[in-house]
């Protein structure tokens, strides 16, 4: 036996029972199928998403899965092309950073490593800097990551 859901012309639904699909098919051509509300014979099955209707969180985890799959590509190939182009100057970064801030050196892309507190003074001076997104951590000798990895610096204007 299977189960349908059944609709009519005017949009009245409800359930019918039939030995299979070729049963369904059979009774329906032949108009034996009567709506029970309204009594028309013009009856077709109901639409069914029972995989949208049913589990709307999984198509959202799925969704939210790609968005951030996305988001770590974007992030790989910013880094990598931070890495490519901009001058690594390491530990020099705040230095380096300001020095092109103020015009006391030729501007130029660079990256480096920056305390947090570091970060955030050059922040206060308006010095425009960006956390280099997905970093590999550079360690030091004792094998500690520094934290945080990196920063690029670009003057504006
Ligand atoms: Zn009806």
């Amino acid at each position: 036996m299977i189960k349908y859901q059944l609709r009519c012309a005017s949009e009245h639904e409800f359930e019918g029972w039939f030995r299979d699909s070729a049963d369904y098919d059979a009774q329906a051509g032949k108009g034996l199928i009567e709506c029970p509300a309204c009594g028309s014979s013009e009856v077709r099955k109901a639409i069914m998403a029972p995989a949208v209707a049913r589990r709307p969180a999984e198509g959202r985890e799925a969704r939210l899965a790609e968005i951030k799959g996305d988001m770590l590509k974007a992030m790989t190939r910013a880094r990598e092309y931070v890495e490519k182009n901009f001058d690594y100057v390491g530990d020099k970064f705040p230095e380096e950073a300001r020095k092109i801030h103020y015009g006391e050196t030729d501007e130029r892309p660079i990256y480096g490593e920056a305390t947090g507190r570091q970060a955030r003074e050059l922040a206060e001076e308006g010095v425009a800097i960006a956390p280099l997104p997905g970093a590999k951590l550079k360690t030091d000798k004792a094998g500690a990551p520094k934290t945080p990895p990196a920063a690029a610096a670009k003057k504006t204007n």
